[in-house]
């Protein structure tokens, strides 16, 4: 992960405020929920369903039975389902 060049402290109820250019950048609206991915060093922060469930890919998303998946996986499920 690179820095993003911004310092946040948590607050007392655990909260942190995610600098406005970030938001901006990352296309985060009030009430959007942001799903938390885990590192070995930290936490990422993603726009919920904006990333492929299997992979975490961002690129050629579509719609598997309600859920948001990549192209490339959707193939492997079609060809597992063979
Ligand atoms: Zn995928």
């Amino acid at each position: 992960m690179k820095p993003a060049g911004f310092l946040c402290k948590i607050d007392k109820l655990g909260r942190i405020v995610i600098p406005k250019p970030l938001r901006k950048k990352y296309d985060f609206d009030i009430d959007d929920t942001i799903e938390l991915f885990t590192e070995p060093d930290g936490i990422v922060l993603k726009k919920y369903g904006m990333s492929c469930i299997f992979c975490s890919n961002s690129d050629n998303l579509t719609e598997f039975k309600g859920k948001t998946v990549c192209k490339d996986c959707l193939e492997q499920i079609k060809k597992s389902s063979d």
